[in-house]
C-alpha cells in the first residue's frame, strides 16, 4: 500500500488553538486513511527530546500514517488504544546486546526480556564477535521470525579469527586483503557496520592500521564503526589512550565512531571520565562524529578469563594456553599479572561467580570461593579458567562516572544485556527508575530520546526512534508509575514489569502488559 498519497489526503489542524472570548465548538475532520490502530494519549514523546503532548497516532500497516491533536481528526480505525496519561514513547532501540543466541533459537526468538523493557530494536555482532556471515544470519531471522527487530554488526574479531585464527601477530597484506573482502560482503549484505573487541582475544592481536582498513570499507557502505575500546582501565595503553586510537581509527577512515558501553574501569581510572568527554567533546568541535552508550550498572560483566587473564597467554590455541598456564617457567610472570588484572578490577571480593558449570560458585565472589577452597585468588583463578567458561560480574565503576557519563548528549542507553547479569532483562527501567525517578539527573524526555531517536541517529538506523509520519510504527507504552527493573545479582533473569503495550512493526506484541507471541521483528538493513 503506498500511503504517501493517503497522506496527502488528510490535513491537520495546527497544535494550538487560538484563543479568544468565544471558543468556536471543534470541528472533528474525517480521515479517509485506511487505518489499522489509533493510540490516543495525552503524554506523548515523539522522542525527539520535546516535551510530551496531547496527540492521536494512526498507524497503517507497519507505518505511522497520521499524527493529529487528541481528539482533532476522526480515523476508522480497527483498533484503538486508549493511552489516556500513560506514557507513549517510541519503542527503545539497544544498541549493544548479545541476544543473537536467543532470536536464532525458535523458544526464545521473542525476545521477552527485551519487548517487557520497552524495547522493539536490538543490535547484535558488537565486541568485534558479529558473524560473518551477515547475509546467512539476515536470511534465518527473516524466516524464522524474531519478536524484536534487529540491526547486525560485522565482527572485526570474527572475521580475524576465520582469516588467520588466534595469532598473536600482525596480518599480512594478503590476509588483510582476505579481511577486506569480508568485509565487504557482510556490508553489502544488510550489516549496519563493523564492530570492534580491540580488548579480546583475537581483536587484541590487531593493529591499529589493520582496524583502520576494514574500518574504510564498511565507510564505503555508509556503515559505523563500533567499538569495545583495546583498554578502559590500565590494562595496556590506558582509556585514555583507547579514546585516542578509537578518535585516530575513524579520522583516518572518515566513519561515524560509536564507544560502546562507556566506562572507567578500575580504581586506576576512576575520575578519568572528565578527560575522556573533555577529548570526545573537542573531537566532536572538530567534525568528528561520535556516541557513546552506556548502561546504568556499577558491574560489568563478562568471562573469567577475559577479565583478568593476560591476552598473550591465550594466543593460537586452548591447547596452548594450558600449556602456558602450566609452565612453572612462566610461573612468576603469569601469577604477578592475573594478581595485578584483579587488584585493577577492586580485588577479589569485587568479582561475582554469575554462570558456571558448579553450582557452588554462583552468588559467590573470587574472595570467598578462594577461602573456602584454602587457595590463593591467582591460584583458583588458573584452575578455573581450565575448566567450563565461567562469567563473572565485575564490580569496578564509580557512580560519579557513570553519572558524568550519562548526562553527555552523545551518549545513548544500552544493556550490553548477558547471562548472569540483570542488564539483560531490566537496563531501561532501571535507568528509568533511579536516574528519572528517583534522583532527576534526566528528565523523562531526556530518556526518551537517549533511548530512542539519539540512538538511532548513531547508528544510522533509518525510519525508528521518532513517532513520525512515515516512519515505522515501533511504539511503546508505559506506566511512568509501575515502568521498573525486578531483576537482581541474585535473581538476574526477572522480566521487567510497566510496560501496557509494545507495537512492532505496527502489530500489538504486548497488550495489557501480556505478551501475545506474535514475531512481528524484522532484520534491519541499509536497504
Ligand atoms: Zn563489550
Amino acid at each position: 500500500m503506498k500511503h504517501s498519497t493517503l497522506l496527502a489526503s488528510i490535513l491537520l489542524t495546527p497544535l494550538l488553538a487560538s484563543c479568544g472570548d468565544e471558543i468556536a465548538p471543534k470541528t472533528i475532520q474525517k480521515s479517509d486513511l485506511v487505518v489499522d490502530i489509533v493510540i490516543s494519549g495525552n503524554n506523548v514523546f515523539s522522542g525527539n527530546g520535546d516535551k510530551s503532548q496531547s496527540i492521536d497516532i494512526a498507524i497503517c500497516g507497519d507505518i505511522i500514517c497520521a499524527l493529529s491533536p487528541k481528539g482533532d481528526v476522526e480515523y476508522n480505525a480497527k483498533k484503538v488504544i486508549e493511552a489516556a496519561d500513560l506514557v507513549v514513547s517510541p519503542g527503545f532501540i539497544d544498541p549493544h546486546t548479545h541476544s543473537l543466541g536467543e532470536l536464532i533459537e525458535p523458544t526464545t526468538a521473542s525476545n521477552l526480556n527485551y519487548l517487557t523493557q520497552g524495547v522493539t530494536t536490538v543490535v547484535n555482532g558488537n565486541d568485534g564477535a558479529g558473524i560473518v556471515d551477515v547475509g546467512a544470519v539476515n536470511k534465518q531471522l527473516t524466516e524464522q521470525g524474531i519478536g524484536t527487530n534487529t540491526a547486525l554488526l560485522v565482527g572485526h574479531g570474527s572475521i580475524r579469527d576465520q582469516v588467520m585464527g588466534r595469532s598473536e601477530r600482525h596480518a599480512t597484506a594478503q590476509e588483510l586483503s582476505q579481511m577486506m573482502a569480508l568485509t565487504k560482503q557482510a556490508m553489502i549484505d544488510g550489516a549496519m557496520g563493523l564492530s570492534t573487541g580491540l580488548y579480546y582475544v583475537p581483536g587484541s592481536y590487531a593493529s591499529t592500521d589493520e582496524v583502520i582498513a576494514l574500518a574504510k570499507v564498511a565507510a564505503q557502505y555508509d556503515g559505523i564503526y563500533d567499538t569495545h575500546l583495546r583498554d578502559e582501565s590500565t590494562f595496556n595503553i590506558g582509556f585514555i589512550e583507547a579514546v585516542d586510537e578509537a578518535i585516530n581509527i575513524v579520522k583516518a577512515a572518515d566513519i561515524h565512531l560509536h564507544l560502546a558501553h562507556i566506562k572507567a574501569l578500575g580504581v586506576d581510572v576512576w575520575g578519568q571520565s572528565e578527560a575522556v568527554i573533555t577529548k570526545v567533546n573537542q573531537a566532536i568541535n572538530a567534525g568528528v562524529s561520535i556516541s557513546a552508550d552506556q548502561y546504568p550498572w556499577q558491574a560489568s560483566g563478562t568471562h573469567l578469563h577475559s577479565a583478568v587473564v593476560p591476552k598473550w597467554l591465550m594466543a593460537d590455541s586452548t591447547e596452548k594456553f594450558h600449556q602456558r598456564l602450566n609452565n612453572t617457567a612462566l610461573k612468576q610472570r603469569i601469577d604477578q599479572e592475573i594478581s595485578e588484572n584483579i587488584r585493577r578490577r577492586g580485588g577479589p571480593s569485587a568479582l561475582l561467580f554469575t554462570v558456571a558449570e558448579d553450582q557452588t560458585l554462583v552468588g559467590k565472589t573470587l574472595a570467598q570461593v578462594a577461602k573456602d577452597r584454602k587457595m590463593t585468588a591467582v591460584d583458583l583463578v588458573k584452575e578455573l579458567v581450565q575448566q567450563a567458561p565461567i562469567r563473572v560480574a565485575s564490580f569496578n565503576m564509580s557512580n560519579d562516572d557513570i553519572e558524568r557519563f550519562m548526562v553527555q548528549p552523545w551518549v545513548v542507553t544500552s544493556s550490553d544485556g548477558t547471562n548472569g547479569h540483570p542488564r539483560k532483562y531490566a537496563s531501561f527501567p532501571k535507568k528509568y527508575r533511579r536516574y528519572v525517578k528517583d534522583q532527576s539527573l534526566l528528565s523523562l524526555a531526556q530518556f526518551i530520546k537517549q533511548s530512542s531517536f539519539a540512538t538511532a541517529t548513531a547508528l544510522k538506523i533509518p525510519k525508528r526512534g521518532l513517532l513520525k509520519v512515515g516512519n515505522y510504527a515501533d511504539i511503546i507504552v508505559f506506566d511512568p508509575n509501575k515502568f521498573k527493573d525486578n531483576a537482581t545479582f541474585s535473581k538476574w533473569n526477572v522480566l521487567s514489569t510497566g510496560v501496557n503495550t509494545v507495537i512492532v512493526n505496527g502489530k500489538v506484541t504486548i497488550e495489557a502488559g501480556v505478551y501475545n507471541n506474535a514475531l512481528a521483528g524484522t532484520v534491519i538493513t541499509k536497504h
